[in-house]
């Protein structure tokens, strides 16, 4: 087989080109090769990944064949797989995402399903009010809310095409959520709103550990997602620290954080008196990743 795909007319078959492409992202030390080859060409072919394997001596019409060769240069350029097919799953659902969100990770399902378990426990009074603060592609608020129904859902970001595609993903999977154009809890101010629950998986990376992260995530993702500030808790504190006015007494605050940061998210909240110690769970891969907060003093400024 020659080693470029173009230059001859050569006929493709799906196999050869799943092959040739798996090599040239090896080549390029892109990890999960043989996957991406066959994401990508399933999408060019509108086809499910696993149709591929019942067409192996199918061969490519030449405008397949180009259209494939444009999205190898966008993965070998490191775009995300998620970003060139314009989706991702995630807790076994579909999303819709673009630069504008980030892509959500395998590692924040453990927030889901810290949610979900904190809201079947917690219901003995009808109807919870759960908010997700920077809800980004809405993949987090959708899956709670798909998994727990019969409750209030409410989303926020401060960025608005964001809060789009939040929308967008939210109707696709007849979910009924309520979403606001916010500065963290900036839309809740002037109400009386209260919550149940409230949720993040708010950006907490330090800003100088940004330019080590990898190409697909520096160069793709929005950074305003992933920038949490010089020790990367900016966002955390702010909301540790405004969470105490919306939470319901007994109301739950859960956050995402990174592997190394829960001694110093305990303390924030350990400093705070409306809250009860706190408590983390790990992901799967074994990394400190949720922090839970329970609010258990009314706060005398609020009443
Ligand atoms: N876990 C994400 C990453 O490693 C960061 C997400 C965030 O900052 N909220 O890229």
């Amino acid at each position: 087989m020659k080693n470029q795909i173009d230059g001859d007319k050569k006929i493709w078959t799906i196999l050869e080109i799943i092959n040739w492409t798996t090599s040239y992202f090896k080549s390029l030390e892109i990890e999960t090769s043989r996957m991406d080859a066959e994401i990508l060409l399933a999408y060019v072919l509108n086809i499910k990944r696993i149709d591929l394997y019942l067409n192996y001596d199918k061969p490519l019409l030449a405008n397949e064949l180009n259209s494939f060769k444009t999205l190898i240069i966008r993965r070998k350029e490191k775009e995300p797989i998620a970003y060139i097919i314009g989706a991702k799953e995630f807790w076994s659902m579909e999303f819709t995402v673009t630069k504008d969100v980030l892509i959500p990770r395998p590692d924040t399902e453990i927030l889901v399903e810290a949610a979900v378990a904190a809201i079947k426990k917690i219901k003995d009074k009808g109807k919870l009010k759960i908010l997700e603060l920077g809800v980004g592609s809405g993949a987090v608020i959708s899956t709670i809310a798909f998994s727990a129904p019969d409750n209030i859902f409410f989303g926020t970001d401060i960025c608005k095409k964001a809060l789009n595609i939040a929308k967008q993903n939210g109707k696709k999977h007849n979910l009924k959520i309520n979403f606001f154009l916010s500065d963290w809890f900036s839309a809740f101010k002037e109400k009386k709103v209260k919550f149940d629950i409230i949720i993040s998986n708010p950006p907490y990376i330090p800003t100088e550990d940004i330019q080590g992260l990898a190409p697909e995530i520096k160069l793709y993702e929005p950074v305003s997602a992933l920038d949490g500030g010089g020790n990367g808790l900016d966002s955390v504190n702010k909301i540790i620290s405004d969470a105490r006015f919306y939470l319901n007494k007994n109301g739950l605050l859960l956050l995402e954080i990174g592997f190394d940061q829960k001694k110093r998210v305990f303390d924030m909240v350990n400093s705070k008196e409306e809250y009860e110690n706190p408590v983390c769970l790990k992901d799967y891969g074994g990394n400190n990743r949720v922090v839970i907060v329970k609010k258990i003093h009314r706060y005398k400024d609020t009443e």
